[in-house]
């Protein structure tokens, strides 16, 4: 696969891995000024974008194009389902250095064409540019019926707090990564989990519906620091009991808990359950399973169950990109 050196072939290329679009959904797709989106009658459109960057969330000689390609769809819907929404269609601005736009650029295409079939979300349009490194950002547009859309504001009191699957998963399998030489093995399901993961769409799209989830987020940059989100939006504290944590399985302890408390990239669902909710919530939901880590508290601030069965403040340990290194 030889390298680009034309923007409006590597345009073409682009395209032809994702046509034949399906007509229907998206009026118009790739190929014109800008491309064309009719929301539903009785729908709202759901917006959100995300970086994807070179040295920051993705290594060139680490991580395979085509778990580049996965991701950054992936991470970009786990906002959609955190929502309650479906997503529908995305646009893509990439910006690649010469020697990226071959073989790279095909693996990358092909883990994100995976992505997109597996979301159902077709790719609308995008911009196309040179830099020194591999620069992605992802918009999705995803839709929610009125009224349906899940806030982080609706958390009261006396709620019960969830997750979907485990926590400390995606983290595990990255450090998994950074220790290991040569290839990737993909067998891992630490490493499964941080170079594939799967936003929670069918879950964050049920607890919409059936009004389950009082408030709801995705945890992408851990427990520790996506909990006082979502507190802070509701105006309420959280008490979280550390024995309930979902963590990995393989890995046990202390360092369980810590993966469980602040590991980043999980795309799990974090969500509030009013405690006549909680008692239609399944133990699993489509073989995911549900766990009750704690419960939404009157008092501000986020607490954990300490050893002696007291409560102690949660220090958010999370990711930050903007937050100093120790
Ligand atoms: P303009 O110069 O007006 O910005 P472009 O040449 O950038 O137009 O884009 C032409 C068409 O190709 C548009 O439909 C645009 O959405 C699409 N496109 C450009 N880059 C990408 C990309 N990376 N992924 C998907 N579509 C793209
Ligand atoms: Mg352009």
């Amino acid at each position: 696969m030889n390298n680009f050196h034309d923007e409006d072939a590597m345009v073409k290329e682009i395209a032809r891995h994702f046509l034949p679009s399906r007509g229907g959904k998206l009026r118009l797709g790739i190929g014109d000024d800008a491309g064309l989106w009719k929301p539903k009658l009785g729908f709202v459109t759901i917006l959100t974008s995300d970086w994807f960057l070179e040295g920051s969330h993705f290594l060139r000689e680490k991580h395979p194009p085509d778990t580049v390609g996965w991701k950054c769809l992936a991470r970009a819907a786990s906002d959609i389902a955190a929502m309650g929404g479906t997503p529908r269609c995305f646009l893509l601005n990439l910006a690649l250095p010469v020697v990226a736009t071959g073989k790279w650029l095909k693996g990358f295409l092909e883990g994100l064409r995976r992505a997109a079939k597996s979301l159902d979300c077709i790719l609308a349009g995008g911009d196309t540019t040179r830099s020194e490194r591999i620069l992605i950002s992802i918009t999705v547009l995803g839709e929610i019926r009125e009224g349906q859309e899940v806030l982080r504001s609706g958390a009261h009191s006396g709620d019960l707090l969830y997750v979907s699957g485990t926590l400390g998963e995606a983290e595990w399998g990255l450090r998994f990564l950074r220790k290991s030489a040569g290839r990737v093995n993909r067998k891992n399901a630490g490493m499964r989990k941080h170079l594939y993961p799967e936003p929670r769409v069918e879950l964050g799209r049920w607890l919409a519906e059936k009004k389950l989830a009082t408030a709801m987020m995705d945890v992408s940059d851990g427990l520790s620091t996506d909990l006082p989100r979502l507190c802070a939006a509701s105006g309420v504290g959280a008490l979280v009991d550390p024995e309930k944590l979902p963590a990995p399985r393989g890995i046990y302890g202390e360092s369980a808990r810590q993966l469980a408390l602040h590991g980043g990239d999980d795309y799990e669902l974090l969500f509030s359950v009013s405690a006549a909710g909680a008692s239609r919530l399944p133990a699993k939901f489509h073989g995911l399973r549900l766990s009750k880590i704690g419960e939404i508290t009157g008092g501000r601030g986020v607490r954990i169950i300490d050893k002696n069965g007291m409560t102690e403040p949660l220090r958010a340990a999370g990711w930050d990109p903007f937050r100093r290194q120790k």
